[in-house]
């Protein structure tokens, strides 16, 4: 698990978890925003600036637990 952010600065903070889906390894987002309507739900796009939320578009909150 990693705290993330989007590098807009303008949406929530998030987390990320790496997950085997499908036959493949892949970044599932969620908010992390415990006042957020949404928190600990799965995102998919930044709320701030609507894009899809890729792991190099995201930036580390927390550098030293980074897989
Ligand atoms: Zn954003």
């Amino acid at each position: 698990m990693a705290a993330l952010r989007c590098t807009c600065e303008q949406g929530t903070n998030l987390w990320g978890e790496f997950w085997w889906i499908e036959g493949e390894h892949r970044w599932v987002f969620f908010d992390d925003e415990k006042a957020s309507e949404t928190y600990a739900e799965q995102l998919t796009h930044c709320r701030g600036c609507g894009r899809s939320l890729e792991r190099k578009g995201l930036r580390a909150t927390t550098p030293s637990l980074l897989p």
